[in-house]
C-alpha cells in the first residue's frame, strides 16, 4: 500500500476505479428526490406503488434506488407552476431571458464533473464521453441564451402609407419526454430553446436515467430562471402519456423510438397540440473507393460504436466499393478488436454498459438472426464479463458483420446497439438507391477525396443530417432532425426557433376605411 501511495498516479486510478460508481450512487444527487416542480426537488404525490421502478447502474445491475412514477396531481402541479411562471417569463426581455440561458451556460461548465459522473451513472457510458456531452450542452444553452434577444418580428410596408407587422410569440407550456441515449443532451436541447422563446418546459426524462434532467433544473435556478419555468416528471410511459394528454401543455416534443412517437402525435392530435418528433434511424454510411481510407475507417467506428452504439444517427449500414472491401474490413476489425471493453468510470475504457438486460439481450439476438441469415461476424457481438465485479452488469463487445445484403432484417432494423454491417457496392447510383431504400431518414455519410461526388451524392440522399468524411458530430448551431419516419422538426439550431414559437401578424390601416357596401 505505501508503495501504491508513492506511486501516487497508480494508486489514484485505482481508488477511482474501485470508488467512483459508489461515490456517486451514495451522493444527494440520486438520494434526494427526482421531481422538480416550482424550483424544488419534490417527492410525487402519486403514491401507488405499481408504478414504481428501479434506477440501476447498467454496469453493475446494482439497484441504486426505487423510483416513484409521477401521476395525474403531480402534472396538475407542474402545469399549474409551469403556467404561473410562464407569464412573467415572457414578459422579460430576450436579452434578460438569455442572460438566465448563459449563466446557466457557464454553471453547466462549472459542474461538468458532477453532471459527468451522474450521466455515467444513469447510462453506463464511458466517463469521458459523458463529459464530452455535458460540454456539449453547454455550449447548447450558450448558444440559445445568444440567440434569445435576436428572436423578433417583421415589418412588412404596405401600399397607402399602411402596414403590418408580425410578433414571434412564445407558445406556452411545452412539454418535453426523452429517451436515455443522451439524458442531459434531451434536457438542454429541449429546453433551452423552449425558455429562450419564453416559454415554460415540463420534462419526463426517460425512467432509465432520471439524473441529470433535475440537476439542470437546479442549475436553472442558481442561473436565475423563475421558479416554474423549467420541472421534471418523472415516470415511465404512463407518465408519459399523462403528460401528451394534459391540457395545459401547448406542445410536445419527443425523442424515442417510432412507435412511441406516433402515440405521442396521436395524443397530440386530438387538442391540435404542436408536437415536433426525433426519432430512430438506420443511416448509411457510403465509402467510396478514392477516400482516405484511415479516415473512413474512423469515420465508420465513429458512426456505430460511441455510447454502445446507442445513438439515433448512427450509419450502421456501411456501403464499402468493391476494390476497397478487403482492406476495409481488415482495418477496421483490427481496430474494433482494439476497443476496451470496462469499467465506466475508468479513463482507459472505450465501451462500457449496455443501458439494460433487456437492450444488451436486444442486440444478441440480432447478432444470431444475422448468422442465420448468412451474413459473416467478424467480430465482436458477444456478452463479456470485463471483471468479476461487473457480472450482474450487460456488456456487449462491439460487431463487425459482413457479407450483409440489403433485405437482412438486421440490416434493415435498428438495432440501437454496436452492430456495424458492412454492404458491398459498385456504382454511385447503385449506392445511393439502395442507401435511400429505408422508412427512416436521419442522418447519412459519404467518404471520398472527391468534393463534387461528394456533394452530388449528398444532394441525392433522404436524410436530414448529412456528413461528408466525418460522421456523428454535432457542433452547436447545426440543425439535427430527420426525414421520413425518423421525425418531424429540427433541434440545435436557429430552425429550433421556429417550432417554439407561433407568428402573430398585424395589419395596420392608415386611411379611412373602405368597403364595396
Ligand atoms: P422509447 O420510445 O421507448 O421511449 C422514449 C420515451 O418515451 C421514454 O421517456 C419513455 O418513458 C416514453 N414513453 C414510452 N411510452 C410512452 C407513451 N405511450 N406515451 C408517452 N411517452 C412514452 O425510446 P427509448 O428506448 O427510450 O430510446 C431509443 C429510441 O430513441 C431509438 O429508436 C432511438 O433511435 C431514438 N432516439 C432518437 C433520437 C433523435 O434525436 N432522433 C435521439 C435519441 C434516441
Amino acid at each position: 500500500m505505501a508503495c501504491l501511495v508513492r506511486n501516487r498516479p497508480l494508486y489514484l486510478a485505482l481508488i477511482t476505479k474501485r470508488c467512483c460508481h459508489t461515490a456517486v450512487a451514495k451522493s444527494p444527487v440520486v438520494t434526494q428526490p427526482l421531481n422538480f416542480l416550482d424550483g424544488q426537488r419534490v417527492e410525487p404525490v402519486n403514491n401507488d406503488k405499481q408504478q414504481q421502478f428501479p434506477l440501476i447502474y447498467p454496469a453493475t445491475g446494482e439497484v441504486l434506488k426505487t423510483v416513484q412514477s409521477s401521476g395525474a396531481s403531480d402534472l396538475d402541479n407542474a402545469m399549474a407552476a409551469a403556467r404561473r411562471a410562464q407569464k412573467q417569463w415572457a414578459g422579460m426581455s430576450g436579452f434578460e431571458r438569455g442572460q438566465v440561458l448563459k449563466r446557466a451556460a457557464d454553471l453547466c461548465r462549472v459542474k461538468q464533473e458532477e453532471l459527468a459522473r451522474a450521466e455515467t451513472l444513469d447510462t453506463g457510458k464511458p466517463i469521458w464521453e459523458a463529459r464530452f456531452d455535458i460540454q456539449g450542452c453547454a455550449d447548447s444553452v450558450e448558444y440559445y441564451g445568444g440567440l434569445a434577444s435576436t428572436i423578433s418580428g417583421e415589418f412588412l410596408q404596405l401600399s397607402g402609407g399602411n402596414f403590418a407587422y408580425t410578433i414571434r410569440e412564445p407558445l406556452g407550456v411545452v412539454g418535453g419526454i426523452g429517451a436515455w441515449n443522451y439524458p442531459f443532451q434531451m434536457a438542454t436541447w429541449k429546453s433551452a430553446p423552449a425558455l429562450a422563446c419564453g416559454n415554460a418546459f415540463v420534462f419526463k426524462p426517460s425512467q432509465m436515467t432520471p439524473l441529470t434532467a433535475v440537476m439542470l433544473g437546479e442549475i436553472y435556478k442558481e442561473a436565475g430562471l423563475p421558479d416554474g419555468c423549467y420541472n421534471v416528471v418523472q415516470g415511465e410511459a404512463q407518465t408519459g402519456q399523462l403528460l401528451c394528454n394534459h391540457p395545459a401543455v401547448d406542445k410536445m416534443t419527443f425523442t424515442g423510438s417510432v412507435p412511441v412517437g406516433s402515440k405521442v402525435m396521436e395524443a397530440c392530435a386530438k387538442d391540435i397540440k404542436h408536437v415536433t418528433l426525433e426519432l430512430g434511424g438506420k443511416s448509411p454510411l457510403i465509402i467510396f473507393e478514392d477516400c482516405h481510407l484511415d479516415n473512413a475507417v474512423t469515420g465508420a467506428m465513429l458512426a456505430n460504436f460511441l455510447t454502445q452504439g446507442q445513438v439515433c444517427s448512427n450509419g450502421t449500414r456501411v456501403f464499402v466499393q468493391k476494390k476497397i472491401m478487403k482492406q476495409f474490413l481488415e482495418k477496421l476489425v483490427e481496430r474494433t478488436r482494439k476497443m476496451k471493453i470496462g469499467d465506466p468510470f475508468a479513463e482507459e475504457t472505450t465501451v462500457g454498459a449496455t443501458i439494460s438486460r433487456e437492450q444488451a439481450d436486444k442486440v444478441l439476438r440480432y447478432v444470431d438472426i444475422a448468422k442465420k441469415e448468412g451474413a459473416t461476424v467478424l467480430c465482436g457481438g458477444e456478452e463479456v464479463t470485463p471483471e468479476p465485479r461487473f457480472s450482474g452488469g450487460q456488456f456487449v463487445s462491439p460487431c463487425v458483420i459482413s457479407n450483409c445484403q440489403d433485405d437482412m432484417t438486421f440490416v434493415k432494423d435498428e438495432i440501437f446497439g454496436s452492430v456495424l454491417s458492412v454492404l458491398e457496392f459498385d456504382t454511385e447510383e447503385e449506392v445511393i438507391t439502395r442507401a435511400n431504400n429505408t422508412e427512416f431518414g436521419l442522418a447519412g455519410g459519404v467518404f471520398t477525396k472527391d468534393l463534387c461526388r461528394a456533394h452530388r451524392v449528398i444532394a441525392q440522399m433522404e436524410a436530414g443530417s448529412l456528413y461528408v468524411n466525418n460522421y456523428n458530430v454535432y457542433p452547436v448551431g447545426v440543425p439535427f432532425g430527420g426525414y421520413k419516419k425518423s421525425g418531424i422538426g429540427r433541434e440545435n439550431g436557429p430552425e429550433s426557433i421556429e417550432y417554439y414559437t407561433q407568428v402573430k401578424s398585424v395589419y395596420v390601416e392608415m386611411n379611412d376605411v373602405e368597403a364595396p357596401f
